[in-house]
Order: structure tokens, then C-alpha cells, then sequence
């Protein structure tokens, strides 16, 4: 691809009638500075490309902005020592798609220190099947890990579980050996959840009510992709000496818990960031999905969609009605 050649990429305007979404055609010289340039070949929609594509949340920060937080491509050209044309890679994060040009586009020029090698093991369709949601599902599976939590301790609960970090975390959980606890408000996906490895489903109305200084202790950890009064019920609800990774915001962005979980039993409260993760806990946690992540349960929590369609699906993510992950092939 020369300088003039052309690719089509969904574009983000702020003017005085607000957030405007078009798709457009752009050249690389419109493109930010960095120094890789991939030529993209798949994207995937996470929670916060809906807030970003629909607007509802100011998550884009610099305009005019190509969203998409995540994308998997072939370096075309180079001047990052680590990569060189031909190379295959995924980027997830790093404020991209919110305040540097994102994956909704036919071409990305990037820093290559953000970028890391896609997993051999993993097609590139694969790798934005695991997104950010997925990396996120991984990254929460590790602080567990971190802290101690195998499977003998007790069941782990999964909140969310129907969403892309939540489908991901059961299937990675039960892979792990763990007896797994899928909360959603979806019961008509309770066979989906279990065919993901899920044990046992847990309405979420039971979770999402006021919650109490302590309850009784149901599981030994749990990764919460909710947050608000979720999360303070789950929380308060963990056994002595657990751990809750707590990773979303789908609920809310409070928190109206008690200390009491975590000075009477000793809960640890782990906070999950994929952001701004700095590159060896990205490259483990891409390593361990490699590994850990059985490639039939992601093929069964995936949809693939054209990019064309992502305007659609946005509305639909923010409305919990996307079940899983979705690939978007550019
Ligand atoms: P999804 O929309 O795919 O999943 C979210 C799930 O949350 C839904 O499917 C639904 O699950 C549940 N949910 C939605 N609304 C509510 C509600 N009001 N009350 C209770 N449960 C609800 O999104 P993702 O999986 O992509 O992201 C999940 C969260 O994690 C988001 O908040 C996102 O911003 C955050 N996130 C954070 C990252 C980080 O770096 N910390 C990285 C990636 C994501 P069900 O239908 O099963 O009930």
C-alpha cells in the first residue's frame, strides 16, 4: 500500500450537533503518528466500543477518532525494532480507539511498543474472538492465581456470565478445574453457560438487590464484570480468605459495600486493568490464553460479523443482548 492508496475506517466527529458516526474513506497520511503500520484484518466490539461508537459515555477524547479498542493485522512497514513487515500482531488497549485511531478501520499505524506477536497457536480471527473481554477474563483468572486460589478452596462465581469477559472467564475457569457459579439475567442462556462449563446458574436479581454487611459464604472467589451493587453483594458473600477480581462496570460505577468482608474474613479485593497493563503481563496472559482457553467452547462463544454491522451491534452490547464475543472481519 503506498501513501495514496485508500481504505475505509468508521469515523468520529464532534461538532455542534454532538458525536457523529460515518463510515469514510481515509488515506494513511490522516492516519496518527506511530511507527508500525498494520494493515487490519479483524476487530471485535467490547463493551466500550458501544459506549464509544453510540456515544453514550465520553470515552472518545480526541476527535476525529476511528474507534475499536482492538485489532489483530500484518505489519506492513516499520521503524520499531521488535517488528518488521509481514509480522503478525494483536493490540489491545492503550487508549486506542479513544485517543489514538483505532481498529475500525483497513489500516492502523501504531506504536510498536503497544503491540505484541499474535500467539502462533491462535488464527487472527481467534485472537479478536479473546479481545480485550477475553484478555481481561484472562488478567482476572491470573490476580486469582496470584492470590492463592486453586480449585479446592470452593466454587468460583462468574458475574456477567453471559457477556464477552464473562463467557470467556467460565470457559477458562473450567478449564482450570474449577467449579464455576454463572450469574446472568439471562436464564434462557443457562444451556450456553453450561456448555461453557458452568456447574450452576444464579439469577442475577439475586445479586443485584441492597447488600448486606456480610452473607453467607458461597464462594471462595469470583470475577465480577458488574460492579455496583453487584459486586457488594458478591463481595460480601465470599468465603473466608478469598478473592474477588473486579474487572467491569456494566451495572454501575459505585460501590456501596462494607469493610466488614474485608476485616472479618480477610477478602482481598483485586482490581483489574487492561488498559494501561504493562507488556509482560500482557504477553503471559496471552501466553496462558493460548494454552488454557479450549478452542471448541471460544468457537462456541463467538459470532462473526462484517465491520459494516458494528453500528448495529453497539446499541446491542450496552443492552446486555450480545451473548459472548464477537469477531468483526475488516
Ligand atoms: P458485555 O456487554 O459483553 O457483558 C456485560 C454483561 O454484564 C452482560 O452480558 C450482562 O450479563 C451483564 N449486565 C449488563 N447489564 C447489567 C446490569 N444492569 N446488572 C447486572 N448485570 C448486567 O460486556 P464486556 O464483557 O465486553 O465487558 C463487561 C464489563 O467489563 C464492562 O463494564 C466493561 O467496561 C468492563 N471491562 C473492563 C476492562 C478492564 O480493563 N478493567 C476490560 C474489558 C471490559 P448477563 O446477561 O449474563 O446477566
Amino acid at each position: 500500500m503506498t501513501q495514496s492508496d485508500r481504505f475505509k475506517a468508521l469515523l468520529i466527529t464532534k461538532g455542534d450537533a454532538g458525536q457523529q458516526v460515518a463510515w469514510t474513506e481515509l488515506g494513511l497520511a490522516d492516519l496518527m503518528a506511530g511507527d508500525v503500520t498494520v494493515k487490519v484484518s479483524h476487530s471485535t466490539i467490547n463493551y466500550k466500543d458501544g459506549l464509544a461508537v453510540t456515544g453514550k459515555s465520553p470515552v472518545v477524547r480526541r476527535f476525529p477518532m476511528i474507534p475499536g479498542i482492538d485489532l489483530a493485522g500484518t505489519v506492513t512497514a516499520s521503524e520499531h525494532a521488535e517488528f518488521k513487515a509481514g509480522d503478525h500482531v494483536v493490540l489491545n488497549g492503550w487508549g486506542v480507539g479513544e485517543t489514538h485511531m483505532g481498529g475500525y478501520a483497513g489500516m492502523a499505524r501504531l506504536k510498536g511498543d503497544w503491540l505484541i506477536p499474535k500467539p502462533d497457536t491462535l488464527t487472527p480471527a481467534e485472537t479478536m474472538a479473546i479481545g480485550t473481554a477475553g484478555y481481561t477474563a484472562m488478567l482476572s483468572v491470573l490476580a486469582l492465581e496470584a492470590h492463592g486460589i486453586t480449585p479446592d478452596r470452593g466454587p468460583v462465581l462468574v458475574t456477567g456470565a453471559a457477556g464477552g469477559v464473562g463467557s470467556v472467564a467460565v470457559s477458562l475457569l473450567s478449564k482450570l478445574g474449577f467449579k464455576v457459579i454463572a450469574s446472568t439475567g439471562r436464564p434462557a442462556e443457562a444451556d450456553y453457560l453450561k456448555s461453557l462449563g458452568a456447574h450452576e446458574i444464579l439469577d442475577r436479581a439475586e445479586l443485584s438487590g441492597t447488600p448486606r454487611a456480610l452473607g453467607k459464604e458461597r464462594w471462595a472467589a469470583a470475577i465480577d464484570s458488574v460492579g455496583s451493587a453487584t459486586l457488594a453483594n458478591v463481595i460480601s458473600q465470599t468465603m473466608y480468605g478469598g478473592t474477588v477480581a473486579a474487572c467491569g462496570l456494566a451495572q454501575g460505577m459505585d460501590l456501596p459495600a462494607s469493610v466488614a468482608p474485608f476485616i472479618l474474613r480477610g477478602v482481598t479485593l483485586a482490581g483489574i486493568d487492561s488498559v494501561m497493563a504493562p507488556k509482560p503481563k500482557r504477553i503471559a496472559a496471552w501466553t496462558r490464553l493460548a494454552r488454557d482457553l479450549d478452542r471448541n467452547k471460544l468457537a462456541a462463544l463467538t459470532t462473526t460479523h462484517a465491520l459494516a454491522d458494528v453500528q448495529s451491534l453497539a446499541p446491542q452490547i450496552l443492552a446486555g443482548q450480545v451473548r459472548g464475543r464477537v469477531v468483526l472481519e475488516v
